[in-house]
């Protein structure tokens, strides 16, 4: 699964109370585990998460579905065949979630059926079995049922919003605008909501699905289509077959008039695998720009793991209103519409490492599953790694360490919001906390430093044994360190203790002197971070120690609190770089002279050498840094540009003209939308000469890159005043929500009361991340503007609170609603100041007393109409991720 929702609730501010509200709020979480054979009481929860125990073993999982479209039902008919695990047994429990069972009967041939006794309670189904089966004995069970998702009742995660694990998506059709769709979401335990199994990630069985369907839709699942039928009467079936054992969380279904791109992936052996895209027509043109890395891909992964793609075939497909970020159900893979985007758009941003992430997971989730999710680190960490591989096979060093930078960062932001953690950890309150920032950006980092320690060869030697070894099955960490003990020949407790199974990271404190006389270098660095709660580290670093132009790699061992290091050298060093090859995890302040880190940012040659000689020189009046970091917009890498653009502080403060000089030069040869953006961006900020900017931000206007013409609308707009919002309103109707943006951008900065109909017919046009930042730019707007426009947001946010939509854009709702309540109350308060002082200078007519305690009484009004809207939703609120934002 992908957790790009992970980095927008991180932003979301905290819901702000009406009143002070005291008590819990009731989260909805069921958590029951269904070979209990008793509820337990959830104060009674085992600290412990154990492994689900395996009684029965499922082997394969045939299945005949149709779909009620009207009641967003699922008719379906499964059969099962199972085998008793271990011991003897003579009954099965199955996970099957809010529905209704119609028939249970045991399959002993053709056309032999017997009922069989069994017990529903709506979560779990418990069949007696006809007889005592043994160990090796195979039998099969026959289910008729109806799938509720509508009624499941079950908390998501940051990473997956719901868990109903079956969605119908404008399912009567009453939305013109959106695409009518079936899809499944089967992460963490939903696949058992719309058929009986053994929902347990250390569960794997094959699979086939009839899916019976109006001719008119395209259905989509794992494996291979082996068969359609002839529609008839319009109704088709279509015939899935996985016959490769996997999880039941990755089972997958999809309906809807979907258009099928084909590509294809070539073997070594010379065959062809099908490699299909998924997408709405409109997006049909542009499949191949969206997907076409993916042959690629799958090609560089199957050759450096040294496991070629295990599956039939990899098809991927982009759904609307989609509850995570992306999903790696095997062989088809599920993306959320943030994926769609026109040539146009491709110029600016691309998907290739949630593509990447996915993917990814074919090897690391699919293949080779965590047996719990306490182990999830073992499917998230390496599918969170392996968009650090693929930029660094693809796009170089820089771009793979300027990613993996906020994907630590991260993990620092989550961990500070939602706590430290052990990596590994068997007391979680609900497994959905496990796909958090440290499953993910941690583990991701946590392996670059396992494979930087071991060095290539051993590293990648290891994976492959790991996933030829455990093929088709499912594993817990220690089976992941044994294969690393096993190739490097190393005892690695100590690396996967304090990293994988202890919380925190290395906090150090590094400081340097030389003593001419003795021509000694000495290095000190201190383990700062807390000893009670976080591992002293074992931390293997790299030193480059710079003298005269040449470099000296040295490697030290932290492993006290206090270490101190020397070196022999001749003369003071030009640089002393600790952690020469940026990736240890940790925070550290590293005292150096200010020549050193002018020294780093001109000589040391990693994205992270320069990104930390930057945020240390940008406010330095020190004219050799100065002279570095104009000499950095010239950087062959693009960010390195972007970041020396950012650290113009100091040389725009001393030396204005020719900084503007050196970004008017760069924006005439720059190829980059991001750097050209930037710069339209900061020149508008800080130069107000329109015989410069105007001809800027005219060719701007017309450059292929949204962002450059958004950039360029608000340069625009922030300089030419009404003219400014003249252009800005040409733009309105733009395809393009990036600009649709822009304009909202400039309009909550500068706008009037006559741009309110913009936000009022555009805010349900926009979906996801868009809308969520398009109702910002509107509360902006609405803030700026007399208060009786401002009250024209409350049924707006209203509204989106009240909707259907996603719940981050619910949240949005919420937010703002909350903001206007605050800012109603703000403008009381301001009136109030206003008619006192006017009192005290004598100035106060009656007529204006009145109107001044007129417009008092309208904004007290709407902040009790506020109050009272937001005491009622909460009432009412039931999703949980939601509600972990409302105050406690
Ligand atoms: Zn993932």
């Amino acid at each position: 699964m992908n957790s790009k929702l992970l980095s927008l609730v991180f932003v979301s501010a905290l819901l702000i109370s009406c009143n002070p509200r005291k008590g819990t709020v009731n989260s909805g979480e069921v958590n029951v585990g269904v070979s209990t054979t008793e509820v337990k009481d959830p104060a009674m929860q085992p600290v412990y998460n154990a492994s689900e125990t395996r009684t029965n073993d499922l082997l394969h999982t045939r299945l005949e579905v149709s779909f009620d479209w009207t009641n967003r039902q699922l008719n379906g008919e499964a059969t099962l065949s199972l085998m008793p695990y271990a011991r003897p047994i003579d009954s099965l429990i199955l996970d099957a979630k809010a529905m209704d069972i119609h028939e249970v009967k045991i399959v002993s041939g053709e056309n032999n059926m017997k009922d069989l006794k069994y017990k529903y309670d709506g979560w779990a189904l418990r069949i007696g079995l006809d007889q005592q089966y043994k160990r090796g004995q195979e039998y099969k069970v026959y289910i008729k049922y109806t799938a509720n998702p509508e009624n499941v009742e079950q908390q998501g995660s940051a990473a997956i919003s719901e868990a109903k694990g079956l969605y119908f998506i404008n399912h009567d059709g009453s939305n013109p605008k959106k695409h009518m769709e079936i899809w499944t979401q089967g992460e963490t335990e939903s696949s058992s909501t719309w058929f009986p199994t053994i929902d347990s990630p250390n569960e794997k069985t094959t699979q086939e699905i009839y899916m019976t369907v109006q001719d008119k839709y395209t259905t989509l699942s794992n494996g291979l289509l082996v068969e359609s039928t002839v529609p008839k009467n319009g109704i088709r079936t279509d015939h899935w077959v996985m016959d490769k054992p996997h999880a039941p969380y990755l089972f997958m279904m999809a309906v809807g008039e979907f258009e099928v791109i084909k590509d294809e992936w070539v073997r070594k052996d010379g065959s062809k695998m099908e490699v299909n895209y998924y997408v709405e027509k409109k997006y049909a043109p542009y499949a191949k720009e969206i997907f076409g890395k993916t042959p690629k891909m799958i090609g560089y992964f199957s050759e450096l793991l040294g496991v070629e793609y295990p599956w039939q075939k990899y098809s991927q497909i982009v759904v609307r209103d989609y509850v995570s970020g992306a999903m790696e159900n095997t062989t088809a893979t599920i993306h959320g519409d943030f994926l769609y985007k026109t040539s146009r758009e491709l110029i600016d941003e691309n998907n290739e490492s949630i593509i990447a992430h996915e993917l990814f997971h074919h090897w690391f989730g699919d293949l080779v599953t965590c047996e719990s999710w306490s182990n999830l680190p073992l499917n998230e960490s390496f599918a969170n790694y392996s968009q650090f591989l693929w930029d660094e096979f693809e796009h170089g060093r820089m771009e793979a360490d300027m990613n993996a930078y906020s994907e630590m960062d991260g993990y620092f932001l989550s961990a500070q919001q939602g706590g430290h953690v052990d990596m590994i950890r068997f007391d979680y309150a609900s497994r959905e906390e496990m796909f958090d920032g440290h499953s993910y950006n941690k583990g991701g980092r946590i392996l670059h430093m396992l494979r930087t320690y071991l060095g290539d060869d051993i590293f990648f030697d290891a994976l492959k044994n790991y996933l030829t070894e455990n093929a088709f099955t499912s594993t817990e960490i220690h089976e992941l360190r044994m294969q690393f003990e096993k190739a490097s020949g190393e005892d690695l407790n100590w690396f996967f203790n304090q990293w994988f199974l202890a919380s925190g990271h290395p906090v150090v404190t590094i400081k340097q002197s030389y003593d001419a006389t003795a021509k000694e270098l000495t290095l000190s660095i201190d383990q700062k971070q807390k000893l009670e709660e976080w591992p002293l580290y074992q931390l293997p670093v790299d030193v480059d120690i710079y003298i005269n132009g040449k470099v000296r790699r040295e490697r030290v061992w932290i492993v006290n609190e206090m270490n101190e290091f020397t070196f022999k050298i001749d003369q003071a060093p030009d640089l002393v770089n600790v952690d020469a090859t940026k990736t240890t995890l940790w925070k550290k302040t590293d005292n150096k002279e200010i020549g050193q880190w002018v020294y780093q940012l001109n000589n040391a040659p990693l994205w992270l050498d320069k990104k930390e000689a930057f945020d240390k020189l940008e406010k330095s009046n020190d004219p050799d840094a100065m002279d570095a970091i104009m000499k950095s917009l010239n950087h062959d890498f693009y960010d390195i540009r972007l970041l020396a653009i950012s650290s113009m502080d100091a040389c725009l403060k001393n030396r204005p003209e020719e900084v503007k000089k050196a970004m008017v030069s760069l924006l005439g040869k720059e190829a980059h939308p991001a750097v050209k953006a930037k710069i339209i961006d900061f020149l508008a900020k800080n130069y107000t000469d329109l015989s410069m900017l105007s001809p800027i931000f005219e060719k701007g206007l017309a450059d292929e890159s949204l962002q450059v013409i958004a950039a360029s609308l608000k340069g625009y707009a922030k300089h030419n005043g009404e003219g400014g919002l003249a252009k800005a309103k040409s733009y309105e109707n733009s395809e393009s929500a990036k600009v649709q943006l822009a304009v909202a951008d400039i309009y909550a900065n500068y706008g009037t009361p006559a741009e309110k109909d913009f936000f009022k017919s555009n805010y349900n046009e926009m979906s996801g991340f868009n809308k969520f930042t398009f109702l910002s730019h509107y509360f902006k707007y609405l803030t700026n503007q007399p208060d009786e426009l401002t009250a024209e947001g409350i049924p707006v946010f209203c509204e989106v609170i009240e909707s259907d939509g996603l719940w981050y854009e619910r949240l949005a709702g919420y937010q703002l609603l909350n903001g206007l309540q605050g800012h109603f109350e703000k403008r009381a308060n301001q009136i109030d100041n206003e008619l006192a002082s006017l009192e005290k200078e004598g100035n106060l007519s009656d007529d204006k007393k009145m109107e001044l305690e007129k417009l008092k009484q309208f904004c007290l009004s709407r902040k009790t109409e506020i109050c009272g809207k937001m005491e009622v939703y909460k009432s009412k609120e039931k999703d949980a991720n939601i509600l972990q934002y409302m105050p406690r």
